[in-house]
């Protein structure tokens, strides 16, 4: 299955018959035959059953509910099968591996005091460190590869949950030792679309455009602060998701701010909502990326008139292939027409960059040290 393809309701093919099994085995369809003779592949349909489940597989995952299988719903259903033992795991620094069944080693690790950072299905170099913590606390060798010996232990130790409380401690208290000043911070802002890909077109306007335009007031802003902002492309160029992850991971950024309008097939809809990386069916999440959005979310609300449509927990590939707190902006809805002529108005797009920036500052000051939201006044680029 080439990456660009996608499958939806009314296709037939090999393809189909691939994404029906898949979802047989993840118990979202009813059991498939497994001998199934290459004519049976030819005539499998993406029918409203596998529609369905695709959608409600979508909700478990937090990724956008579309019923349509493109890259990253593929990609997922294909890291689903995995269950903690049927492989070896260890971390490989040029491919990773990913998988449930390093999710469930990461959520294994936290809940016993182990800090793999965060629960996101990837084996990278924080997980081997957690793991290799946790085999030297059992007494096995501390390979940093998880094997029979490493899954007995782990199985063996059935410490009751404490849930993502005391990790999220930990994170907001490195936040802080790192200092107030943004000098020397690095923060990547990605101006979402570009290219061939325009993303939402309404009310003379485009989002690719905007996304573009507000990030430039973004990194101009940060400048001022001494921070230093990189912009994931050019004005013109193409570029997917999992590049602009490489991109900021690259970089070795402290934040990511990824910027975008929404849409509807009705004009009703409107206002602003952030999102973080996470899942809530699953109880986890990035509590710096929580409290990164939580602050963009109410310091735009508090600088315009914008109905606040919350902070929400994706798994995105943006979100969810970064190693810094990172936060997407839907500002508005390009759909909406009273959105539309708020983002037309340079103005507004100055104040919105602000209310970003403030949150950045927000996020590194001590809490004793806060103003209230809407009250910090940053310094305006000249
Ligand atoms: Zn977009």
């Amino acid at each position: 299955m080439t990456s660009q393809r996608q499958y939806r309701h009314g296709d037939t093919g090999p393809a189909v018959a691939e994404i029906r099994s898949k979802l047989a085995t993840l118990g979202l369809l009813p059991p498939e035959d497994p001998r199934m003779d290459p004519e049976a592949m030819r005539s499998a349909k993406f029918d409203d059953e596998v529609d369905l489940a695709v959608r409600q597989f979508q909700q478990e995952r937090a990724i956008s509910v579309d019923g349509v299988v493109g890259p990253q719903t593929y990609r997922l259903l294909d890291e689903a099968r995995w269950r903690m033992g049927d492989r070896l795991l260890s971390y490989t620094v040029n491919h990773q591996m990913v998988g449930d069944d390093i999710a469930a080693l990461q959520t294994r690790l936290l809940d016993l005091g182990f800090d793999c950072e965060r629960v996101d299905g990837i084996f990278g170099p924080d997980t081997e460190r957690a793991l290799r913590e946790f085999q030297r606390n059992v007494g096995i060798p501390a390979d940093g590869t998880c094997g029979p010996r490493t899954f007995k232990a782990l199985d063996q130790l059935s410490r009751t949950v404490v849930g993502g409380a005391p990790h999220a401690m930990r994170a907001s208290e490195s936040i802080y030792r790192a200092g107030p000043s943004l000098t020397g911070k690095v923060v990547v802002v990605d101006p979402g679309h570009g290219g061939s890909d325009p993303g939402v077109v309404g009310h003379g306007l485009t989002e690719a455009e905007i996304a573009w335009d507000l990030a430039a007031r973004v990194e101009g802003r940060l400048g001022v602060m001494g921070a230093h902002a990189y912009l994931t492309r050019g004005v013109d160029s193409d570029i997917d998701e999992m590049a602009r992850a490489e991109f900021a991971n690259a970089t070795r950024a402290d934040l990511l701010i990824s910027l975008h309008v929404d849409q509807h097939d009705n004009g009703e809809p409107n206002g602003l909502a952030t999102y973080y990386y996470g899942n809530d069916r699953y109880g986890h999440h990035s509590a710096l990326g929580q409290q990164f959005a939580g602050l963009v979310q109410r310091e735009i609300v508090a600088r315009t008139d914008m109905l606040s449509c919350q902070t929400h927990a994706k798994t995105w590939d943006l979100l969810r292939h970064t190693h810094m707190p990172a936060v997407r902006i839907e500002v508005g809805y390009l759909t909406n027409a009273a959105d539309a002529e708020r983002l037309a108005s340079p103005s507004f797009r100055d104040t919105v960059a602000e209310g970003i920036v403030v949150a950045v500052q927000r996020l590194y000051l001590p809490p004793e040290e806060d103003a209230p939201t809407g009250a910090l006044k940053l310094p305006i680029p000249t």
